[in-house]
């Protein structure tokens, strides 16, 4: 039985609202499609914000499509600190009381409560696919990443079962470095002793 998954690095970026999408590009602006994420119906745009901290601004971080009921922000911890804002190790669309920030768009801004946080890693995976690994929804799992002369173990990697996604694990840059993950990345789920049993 093979336990290997693919691990795909998620660089900072952004979702939003289409009022967001609204206030920053102007009335009636739409999403453009530049290329399809690995998760079926996600994708890349062209559509570029400035996400403005207290400290410091991140210029021309991406916004991912298609636009969704909350506008969230996700960014490594390195990033967090660069902003000088707390951006709170959650799940997407867990953004209750998460870090706040402003952005800046060409036609306006929008000024966040919350909804900056630092995804929690986690598995995409289809029912089948999850019988295969041994998984189950919302189980919290080790995965084992084989680089070279960076080899790490991650835990607490939640993972996410549904029929609409595409089986592969999501990590941040920060945790890709300090895997030393380039190129194309498996990891292998490990069960460890008195944790994750
Ligand atoms: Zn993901």
């Amino acid at each position: 039985m093979s336990k290997k998954i693919l691990v795909e690095t998620s660089a900072r970026h952004i979702h939003v609202t289409q009022e967001d999408l609204e206030t920053l590009f102007g009335k009636g602006f739409e999403l453009s499609h530049k290329k399809d994420l690995s998760q079926p119906g996600q994708f890349a745009t062209n559509e570029r914000l400035d996400i403005v901290g207290p400290k410091k601004t991140l210029s021309g971080v991406s916004i991912l499509g298609p636009v969704r009921p909350a506008t969230q922000i996700e960014v490594s911890l390195t990033d967090a600190r660069t902003l000088g804002i707390v951006a709170p190790i959650r799940e997407s669309g867990d953004i209750k009381d998460s870090g706040a920030c402003k952005l800046v768009g060409p036609c306006g801004e929008v000024e966040l409560k919350e909804g900056v946080i630092a995804a929690k890693r986690h598995i995409h995976t289809t029912p089948e696919d999850a019988k295969e690994l041994g998984v189950a929804d919302k189980e919290i799992v080790s995965v084992e990443v084989n680089t070279n002369g960076r080899s790490v173990i991650f835990g607490d990697v939640v993972v996410r079962v549904s029929e609409k996604f595409s089986t592969a694990m999501h990590i941040d840059t920060d945790e890709s470095n300090a895997a030393g993950c380039s190129g194309e990345v498996f990891g292998t789920i490990v069960k460890l002793m008195g944790k994750n049993v």
